[in-house]
């Protein structure tokens, strides 16, 4: 039996796993279960799963959560609150695996904590992973930690890579990775009207349902950049050897092209209950509730490349992985400060890329040779990212 914690229980991925692990319950107990402010969620799934731990960020929305699970007679779930309760509940001795599904870089200490201490840690929070990079996986590789990709993309290639492949190291039979893309919901509208699209249009996925980030970096192509860091990073890969092929239908999930000429692909329904149920379950396999693919249905599949005229954000993530250093830290900083002002109304979509680049020129990549300096380059980008956003013009 496995004693997992999951870091953002209450969102998408954090949902998504729970309903693998309730077709499962012979074979995980759970230990602790973590949300930003979802109490109503949070309270809904401590009913349902009896964690030992119950952590939310307020201290004031940790006592909502405390008299409700009171009421209710559980009296055995331990609420805790603050960022440090998320570092606590994933080091403990009791907990062997965790998912981390937080959006964004407040993943990172916890997820990092997992990492150290050799845990089975199932990885969605790819946004940790690109902002601390080499340093991240050190650590798992001195630590003998499991690092299991969920990012659909990745857990695809982890499926398809030699079986004897170590993390971080490349595989010298593979030649490249075929990291495939949606293109999302803009990559057919008119470009000059990309500067109009609204936050309701960038979050409409065509094909997955996800977080409202997420979502718009699936819009900007962002999220496919930050996943090319992730891929050069989980494989050991350089960043020319990770190409992206947009595939409008999502069926194939990525695919390794072997020196033989052979190219490995993985398929499924669009449903991330697919690579969360395979990464609970390696390396065995087991039931995930997704529906069976069904070819007939599908009829085609379809490929281009992408293009980087409307696409700026991935061009920007293919430059922040070569340069290195701290510019991937400083990349994903500046784009969760420009996605989260587009979502709040304060910046066009187009605006997005143009703070990047801007936070990129301004702050030189320096070695990241801790995980403080990654911090302060996270620290930095986000000050550069908001006096940016302060100096254009209003919207309204
Ligand atoms: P989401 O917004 O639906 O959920 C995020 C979770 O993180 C929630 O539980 C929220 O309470 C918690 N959280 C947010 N801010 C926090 C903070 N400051 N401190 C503590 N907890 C916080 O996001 P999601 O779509 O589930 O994505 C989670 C991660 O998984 C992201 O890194 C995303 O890139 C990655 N991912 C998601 C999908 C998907 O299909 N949703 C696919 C691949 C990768
Ligand atoms: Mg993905």
């Amino acid at each position: 039996m496995r004693s997992l914690c999951v870091l953002g229980s209450t969102g998408s991925i954090g949902v998504s796993t729970l309903d693998v692990v309730s077709r499962h319950r012979d074979k995980f107990r759970v230990i602790a279960l973590t949300a930003n402010n979802n109490v109503d969620r949070l309270f809904e799934q401590c009913v349902a799963h009896q964690p030992r731990y119950a952590v939310v960020i307020d201290s004031d929305q940790a006592s909502v959560l405390r008299a409700c699970l009171r009421e209710a007679g559980l009296t055995a779930v331990e609420v805790l609150s603050g960022a440090d309760a998320l570092e606590q509940v994933a080091s403990l001795p009791q907990v062997d695996t965790v998912m981390a599904a937080i959006v964004g870089a407040a993943g990172l200490l916890p997820t990092l904590a997992a990492a150290r201490l050799g845990k089975r840690v199932l990885l969605a929070n790819k946004e940790a992973l690109v902002m601390s990079g080499p340093l991240f996986m050190a650590e798992v590789r001195r630590s003998g930690a499991e690092l299991l990709p969920i990012d659909s993309e990745h857990n695809a290639i982890f499926q398809c890579m030699p079986a004897d492949c170590r993390a971080g190291e490349r595989a010298h039979s593979v030649r490249k990775i075929l990291l495939t893309a949606s293109g999302g919901p803009l990559l057919n509208v008119p470009l000059e009207s990309l500067r109009h699209v609204t936050p309701a249009q960038a979050i409409a996925h065509p094909n997955w349902v996800m977080g409202r980030k997420i979502s718009v970096d699936s819009a900007t192509m962002m999220n496919k950049g930050l996943e090319v860091i992730e891929a050069c990073l989980l494989f050991g890969l350089e960043p020319h050897d990770v190409k992206v092929v947009v595939h409008p239908q999502s069926v194939i999930h990525s695919m390794v092209d072997y020196v033989d000429g052979s190219v490995l692909a993985q398929l499924g329904n669009p449903d991330m209950r697919t690579p969360i149920a395979h990464a609970l379950a390696w390396p065995e396999r087991f039931e995930s509730g997704v529906e069976p693919l069904d070819m007939f249905q599908v009829k085609r599949l379809d490929f281009q490349p992408p293009d980087l005229d409307r696409f700026p954000c991935l061009g920007l993530a293919y430059d922040a992985v070569r340069e290195g250093g701290t510019m991937p830290a400083v990349l994903n900083a500046a784009n969760e400060m420009a996605v989260a002002s587009f979502l709040d109304g304060g910046i066009g979509f187009d605006a997005i890329s143009d703070t990047i680049r801007h936070c990129m020129e301004f702050l030189p990549a320096v070695p990241a040779d801790s995980i403080e300096g990654v911090l302060e380059a996270d620290r930095r980008s986000r000050e550069a990212a908001s006096s940016y956003i302060a100096s254009l013009p209003s919207r309204n």
